[in-house]
């Protein structure tokens, strides 16, 4: 065990709570014997002890030791109400960090060092040489396309003929719909709603400006109070809250088209001799890269991804700023094009559906906060909203740099190999 660890749970003792051996195994005993569930713990105990005595039992019942899994340094109070239920530990995951990365974006406008949470060795080292691409260029151009978080209701209705009522009601009672949603929320604004009808299923696509929040909770809430609204103006039935017309955290092809959380473009010009610099290879290498693995290629398999590794970035600044990591899914359908321009190539990516937050979620954790930090962008943003979309910008501009990156070491490896036959033959 590392000595250098700035929290384990032994400080339960430090702190004078107290380890009480007797006490311990007569939870233990209650355990086993099921007078006491393991989620009734924090019911009985301080959080630390109720972690603590809840890993003892896990490493009895499995015949483990859990020494690392105790070791933490965040404030697990608020942690074990809002962010994980049958807490036993934490989970510790290198952070490394790629950059400068210069982005002229509408909210990150200089340069920013990214944190990025994996344990895949040279990931961090190949955005950092996308990174070190961008800014020698002038920096990512980045922009926001569209800002919406949704949730979709399903409704049963009687018939064909009722389900076209009700979605004919909610398009003539969009007002009250949104005055029902914004009474749920300071923050949250309702900006649209559409209906999809597939037999008598109604499903209602609720879109917010959620601010500096992801959102999904806040949307969850308010699409509540609208979903009574509409069961009782139009006797249709609520069947599940989330209808997966929302569509949240399985990829889907209607968040592609009309966006869901940021909608985030990004693009560079980079110029013959950058890439030649930096890449060892050649503008139409990489274009012909692009357009046979990242077009062609995706097409023939059916991806929803048009892209080398954009969820290895997503997924990396989910993880050391907070998001909600399973959003890398929806997060990381980004299309990564290369048009050939006289002075090299503009390499660009279209993220259309990047749920970020900077207030909720996983964002209050301590050690999150602070890679939020590095970025300028924990907590609420003034104006509110105006860190969740620098947040998202700063994300594309690293999506990007990690597609310029391994589209480079693809294209120079194919380039090396054209040069190796024409030095044969
Ligand atoms: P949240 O922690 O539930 O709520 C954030 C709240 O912060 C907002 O509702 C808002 O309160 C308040 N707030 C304070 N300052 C704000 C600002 N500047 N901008 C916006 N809001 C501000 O977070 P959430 O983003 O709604 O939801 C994120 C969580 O949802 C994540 O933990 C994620 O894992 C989870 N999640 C939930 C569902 C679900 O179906 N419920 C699905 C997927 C993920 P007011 O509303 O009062 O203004």
């Amino acid at each position: 065990m590392a000595d250098d660890a700035e929290h384990r749970d032994e400080s339960v003792r430090e702190e004078g709570s107290g380890r009480d051996t007797e006490k311990d195994e007569i939870m233990y005993t209650k355990l086993k014997n099921g007078t006491c569930k393991l989620y009734e713990l924090e019911k009985q105990l301080p959080p630390l002890d109720a972690i603590r005595i809840r890993r003892g039992y896990i490493e009895q019942e499995t015949g483990t030791t859990l020494e690392n899994l105790g070791i933490f340094s965040i404030e697990i109070e608020r942690v074990v109400k809002r962010n994980c239920e049958n807490m036993i530990g934490t989970v510790q995951v290198p952070v490394g960090v790629a950059g400068p990365l210069l982005v002229d974006g509408e909210y990150a406008h200089g340069s920013y060092y990214l944190p990025l949470a994996t344990t895949e060795g040279a990931l961090v080292a190949s955005v950092n040489r996308g990174c070190s691409a961008i800014t020698q260029a002038g920096g990512a151009q980045v922009r926001i396309l569209h800002d919406g978080m949704t949730r979709a209701p399903v409704f049963a209705a009687d018939n064909v003929v009722h389900a076209k009522q009700v979605a004919d009601w909610v398009k003539e009672h969009r007002d009250d719909l949104r005055a029902a949603a914004e009474s749920t929320t300071s923050h949250g604004k309702m900006t649209d709603v559409v209906t999809f009808i597939a037999g008598t299923s109604v499903f209602v696509r609720l879109e917010f400006d959620t601010k500096d929040a992801m959102g999904m909770n806040m949307v969850t809430i308010a699409s509540a109070k609208v979903a009574e609204l509409i069961e009782q103006g139009t006797g249709a039935r609520l069947i599940s809250l989330s209808g997966n017309m929302c569509t949240d955290k399985k990829p889907a092809v209607i968040n592609g088209i009309m966006g869901r959380g940021k909608s985030v473009v990004a693009g560079i010009e980079l110029s013959h001799d950058l890439i030649s610099q930096i890449f060892k290879t050649d503008a139409k290498s990489l274009s012909e890269v692009n357009v046979r693995k990242n077009l062609v290629g995706s097409a023939r398999a059916g991806s929803m991804g048009f892209n080398a590794h954009a969820a290895n970035i997503v997924a990396a600044m989910f993880i050391a700023c907070g998001q909600d990591p399973a959003h890398a899914i929806d997060g990381s359908t980004c299309i990564t094009t290369v048009d050939l321009t006289d002075s090299g190539a503009y390499v660009s990516v279209t993220l259309p559906s990047l749920p970020v937050g900077t207030v909720g979620g996983g964002t209050g954790l301590e050690t999150q906060q602070e890679c939020l930090r590095i970025l300028g962008v924990a907590g609420g943003g003034n104006p509110p909203g105006t860190n969740a979309r620098k947040l998202g910008e700063i994300i594309g501009a690293g999506v990007l740099a990690g597609e310029i990156s391994l589209l480079g070491a693809l294209a120079a490896q194919h380039l090396a190999r054209a040069h190796k036959q024409l030095g044969r033959g």
